[in-house]
């Protein structure tokens, strides 16, 4: 059996489900296929979902600032809605402590500056008013709880910490993929589930279609294919040998989240909603619409990468990772309640070598990439599927996008953005960077 579609995605993801609605609401033949059950149940369903704005280049920072203000107009951002309930976007703020050793927020900070974005700086004494009870002594470098020295004080006292007070986190990140998924359905596009993409058919260097398991459709032709398997990515791409010319490429990187209550400190900040980066300890934390309190990592040097080559071997039971964080964690936060059971998720990162995603095409005509996702794209979920329907566009028009780079105009914000920022032939620095990119 055989069908025929202008586009076909690979993943049903916040970032697959995002390119569905932007191309059927173009106008285009949508398919979108995914071996899960749903849409949004890859890593999409265990993110943190927050929205936040610092990131090390201006387009990035530009970026996650429009889609910020896209997830506050969801609902308009859709256009026709399905039956779902929409999600909400959190107004929380966020509080990224500082040491004073910290370059990477020096370099955010320029950018949220000449982009507009708000941001106020904060002395120990407005932290210790909104967080009562933070031990503001620096502990960096972040260490592992068997060390010796874990929770000694470096001997510094921090500097406070700048307050972006548009920040926030979406209810439920697998839900606002459904809620593409069914906005994409009203403009026709149709999902796929429980299939699989096992092979990339092309024709004298062009794509022509995909090959399918697990579904009485064998095969479809298309003219576009669009890699958005999330940590799944670099399979694809072998798939369809496009890694030839990638000077940049995605790995699967191993990560945990904590479930714990909300601690005593987040009591008194507004409607008890709050996000801190605290990149001192080596940790980021935020509240729960309940009383829950999530804690992730911040790749700090003492915390080994675990690189996951075969995503399908992924471990998802808690280690001495999450023992790690919520120690961390805790150093700031004394009242902070550590329970027996360690509870929380872990999932993959798609992490480039720059911590930054990669929106392009690919060296095969017709295949594009939305991949690399570095543990920091869902906030961008709202604009993903645009800037690569814009892409895909000024390709497909003829366009020599490596060689003349396409911009993109973000629609509410009005700043310009270059995507050869996320050009799969950039120069990056290995090494550098971590989730915050
Ligand atoms: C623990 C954690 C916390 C995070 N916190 C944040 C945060 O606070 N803020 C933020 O902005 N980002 C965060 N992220 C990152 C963010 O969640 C991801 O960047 C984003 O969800 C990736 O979406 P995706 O659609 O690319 O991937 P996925 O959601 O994984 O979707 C990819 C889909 O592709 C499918 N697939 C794989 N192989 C194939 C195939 N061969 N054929 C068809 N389909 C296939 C998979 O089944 C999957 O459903 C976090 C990520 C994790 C893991």
């Amino acid at each position: 059996m055989n069908q025929s579609y202008d586009v076909a995605i690979i993943g049903a993801g916040i970032v697959g489900t995002s390119t569905a609605h932007a191309m059927a609401k173009a106008g285009y033949s949508v398919i979108c296929i995914d071996p899960l059950p749903a849409a949004g149940y890859g890593s999409t369903s265990n993110s943190s979902a927050i929205v936040r704005t610092p990131y090390s280049t201006l387009d990035s920072t530009a970026l996650a600032w429009e889609s910020l203000q896209q997830w506050r107009q969801w609902r308009t951002c859709l256009g026709d809605i399905g039956p779902s309930p929409l999600v909400e976007f959190y107004e929380a703020g966020m509080l990224y402590l500082n040491n004073g050793h910290d370059e990477a927020m020096e370099n955010s900070l320029s950018h949220l500056t000449s982009l507009n974005i708000p941001w106020t700086l904060w002395n120990n004494e407005t932290v210790a008013h909104h967080f009562p009870g933070f031990d503001m002594v620096s502990f960096a470098p972040p260490k592992r709880p068997d060390h010796p020295d874990f929770g000694e004080p470096s001997g510094v006292t921090m500097s406070g910490g700048y307050w972006t007070p548009d920040a926030g986190y979406i209810s439920d990140p697998a839900q606002a993929a459904q809620n593409l998924k069914e906005s994409a359905e009203c403009y026709g596009a149709q999902f796929m589930f429980h299939t699989k993409v096992c092979g990339i058919q092309q024709d004298n260097g062009r794509v022509t279609g995909l090959l399918l398991e697990g579904s009485n459709v064998t095969e479809l032709s298309c003219r576009i294919v669009v890699n958005a398997a999330g940590p799944y990515s670099t399979v694809v791409n072998a798939m369809a040998n496009v890694q030839g010319d990638m000077l940049v490429q995605g790995r699967p990187l191993r990560q945990e989240t904590c479930s714990l209550q909300r601690p005593e400190s987040f009591t008194r900040i507004t409607d008890q909603k709050a996000i801190v980066m605290d990149t001192d300890a080596g940790v980021y934390y935020r509240t729960e619409p309940s009383n829950k309190f999530v804690v992730g990592g911040t790749e700090p040097a003492c915390d080994p990468l675990e690189w996951i080559d075969e995503p399908e071997t992924l471990n998802k039971n808690p280690t001495d990772n999450w023992t790690a964080q919520v120690y961390r964690a805790a150093l700031r936060i004394p009242s902070l309640s550590i329970p027996d059971r360690a509870s929380g998720v872990a999932d993959l990162y798609d992490v480039t070598q720059d911590w930054t995603p990669i929106y392009d095409r690919s060296c095969l005509d017709g295949f594009y990439m939305a991949v690399g996702t570095s543990g920091n794209q869902f906030k961008n979920g709202p604009m993903i599927g645009s800037i690569m329907k814009t892409l895909i566009e000024y390709c497909e028009s003829g366009s020599d996008h490596d060689s003349h780079p396409c911009h993109y105009t973000l629609p509410l914000t009005g700043n310009r953005i270059n995507l050869a920022t996320f050009s799969r032939k950039r120069t990056a620095t290995e090494g550098i960077g971590n989730v915050l990119g």
